[in-house]
């Protein structure tokens, strides 16, 4: 896609499921990465050689460089350590991908304020500093920069037992919107894609049972769930230069999950 070959992209949380994806098609389209995990170098190092893979084949030296970063987003230090690592290596950074993220599952009245904490702190507290500490960087290098947001279709869509998670999408695309319009004369876009169900790690409790798979994608109108190289695709694409006029915007990439599907067939 045009305009990304030699840009700098950070990604967060790419050890797996959508991150990995993302870091492995930005590699493809020419991008450096700098792969950001928090526990596990040798996943980190999986997503590092997949996508080399990719960019590369059997091409010993292709041009395209790899980083892996270990860090924590919802550490400060670690973010700013992060960012300063990546302009150390390679000289800059051009686009940030703000995917980190998790989940807990408790009733609202029940859930712990820590564990309610956790949620927020990386999947929006960290999502923002992050954002913010590359914005600064931008601003620095006086060249455009480019924001993408891992959001949710959770964004729009309430999810009861998920609060936290629930708030921080809601959360994510104020930020999105709101860093949009702040920049947007000085050269950034900040944008945001919003996955439904997609085949991933953070899934596990039904993507490899074949019942509650079903019962997942029978609430999908075009009924099956998504995956990450598909979210990937379209990441790479608002990186691109083909989407320079897009600002501000959730992409939902759901099959048709925020359709309301009880609505496919007449109720009467
Ligand atoms: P995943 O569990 O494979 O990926 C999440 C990644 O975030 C992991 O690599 C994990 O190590 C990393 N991470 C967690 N806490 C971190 C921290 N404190 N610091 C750094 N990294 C941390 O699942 P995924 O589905 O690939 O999730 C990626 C993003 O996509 C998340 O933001 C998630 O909310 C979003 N999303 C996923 C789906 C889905 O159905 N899979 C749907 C909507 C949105």
């Amino acid at each position: 896609m045009k305009g990304l070959k030699g840009k700098n992209a950070l990604i967060t949380g790419a050890s797996s499921g959508i991150g990995q994806a993302v870091a492995i098609r930005l590699a493809q389209e020419g991008c450096n990465i700098a792969i950001n995990y928090r526990k596990s170098p040798e996943a980190a190092e999986d997503t590092e050689e997949m996508a080399m893979e990719k960019a590369c084949g059997d091409i010993d030296n292709c041009g395209v460089q790899s980083l892996l970063i270990q860090g924590d987003v919802s550490q400060e230090s670690d973010i700013i350590e992060m960012v300063n690592t990546v302009v150390d290596k390679f000289g800059s950074i051009d686009i940030l991908i703000n995917n980190a993220g998790i989940q807990t599952e408790c009733p609202s009245h029940e859930i712990k304020t820590e564990d309610f904490d956790r949620v927020i702190g990386v999947n929006l507290r960290g999502a923002y500093i992050c954002a913010r500490e590359t914005i600064k960087q931008f601003l620095s290098q006086n060249q455009p920069g480019i924001i993408i947001n891992i959001s949710s279709v959770h964004e729009i869509i309430p999810r009861p037992m998920y609060i936290s998670y629930s708030i921080s999408k809601g959360g994510m695309e104020n930020m999105t919107k709101t860093l949009a319009l702040e920049y947007a004369n000085r050269g950034i876009r900040v944008n945001a894609i919003a996955p439904g169900a997609t085949i991933t790690p953070i899934n596990e409790d039904w993507v490899n049972d074949p019942e509650k798979k079903a019962v997942v994608e029978s609430h999908i109108p075009m009924g099956r769930a998504g995956t990450a190289a598909e979210m990937a695709a379209v990441v790479a694409f608002l990186a691109s230069d083909e989407a320079a006029y897009i600002t501000g915007q959730t992409l939902f990439i759901d099959g048709g999950l925020t359709l309301y599907a009880d609505f496919r067939e007449a109720w009467s």
